[in-house]
């Protein structure tokens, strides 16, 4: 789940609180990037009586494609996590940069400033989401998601490539901080090549990775059962998550998350 502390719309302990009031009994705070919101989040889960789980999402680009990486569990102190994080934060607040100009040119004018005040004013989290839902406010668009249709995407205004972290740096912060590293709703990052897919399941494993998001509202029920059998295949514990970001930009509501498939067994069984 995200929060306002990356590009989610509520308060880390308000995200909480839906989880709760969905039935959730295990839950992790899993903002791009950022580990701002964790304490509040694990005061306000641990309040409600839900086991939590620190978390983070990080943007990867491997081969020219943005891939998610999922960390667990984790500790938050670790320097190397930290600092990786940090870095990232920098490159992020200039990918802003350039997105406002591209939509400058394209005659969508004033929007670095304007996405700022949807990111609470924080340069370092400034993601295509806040640009997005500037972009439905000004009514170019009718909803968030309908603007990865017109904005922000290849080929479309306000499109930027950006240069993230590695997948070896990725898996390796995460995992030199404790963690367990997920490859999160991989359906989304390659469906249209699969031997590129394969490749990237060996490097993710051969570096440390250890689980696969297979329950998402990401994926299709064909990519639930695809991703089930991968992760029998590579012998990969499995997760499940709704991205839950606002009740009217997310798919699944959060702590609503239908079970994992038969066969496969939940990356919380390692947490002890
Ligand atoms: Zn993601």
């Amino acid at each position: 789940m995200h929060s306002s502390c990356s590009d989610g719309a509520l308060a880390p302990s308000d995200v909480m609180a839906r989880a709760a009031y969905h039935g959730a009994t295990v839950v992790a705070l899993t903002d791009h990037d950022q580990l701002a919101g964790l304490d509040e989040a694990r005061a306000a889960a641990q309040a409600l009586g839900m086991r939590f789980v620190n978390g983070v999402e990080i943007s990867v680009t491997w081969r020219a494609i943005t891939l998610h990486i999922v960390g667990l569990n984790f500790d938050t102190q670790s320097p190397e996590l930290v600092n990786g994080l940090q870095v990232m934060a920098q490159g992020r607040a200039q990918r802003a940069q350039k997105i406002a100009d591209q939509l400058a040119q394209a005659g969508v004018e004033g929007m670095f400033e304007a996405a700022l005040v949807h990111a609470g004013g924080r340069v370092d989290l400034l993601s295509r989401t806040h640009f997005a839902r500037e972009l439905v406010a000004r009514k170019k668009a009718t909803s968030v998601r309908s603007v990865f249709q017109d904005y922000l995407v290849a080929g479309k205004p306000g499109y930027v490539s950006h240069e993230w972290c590695s997948l070896a740096q990725a898996v390796g912060w995460i995992t030199g901080a404790g963690g367990v590293a997920v490859f999160a709703h991989p359906g989304r990052c390659i469906h249209a090549h699969e031997g590129d897919e394969l490749e990237l399941l060996h490097e993710f494993v051969a570096l440390g990775g250890r689980a696969i998001e297979v329950v998402t509202g990401s994926h299709s029920k064909n990519q639930y059962k695809k991703y089930t059998q991968i992760a029998q295949d590579f012998g990969l514990f499995a997760s499940r998550g709704s991205d839950f970001h606002s009740s009217n930009e997310s798919k699944m509501e959060a702590g609503k998350v239908p079970e994992l498939p038969h066969g496969l067994i939940g990356v919380e069984s390692l947490f002890g």
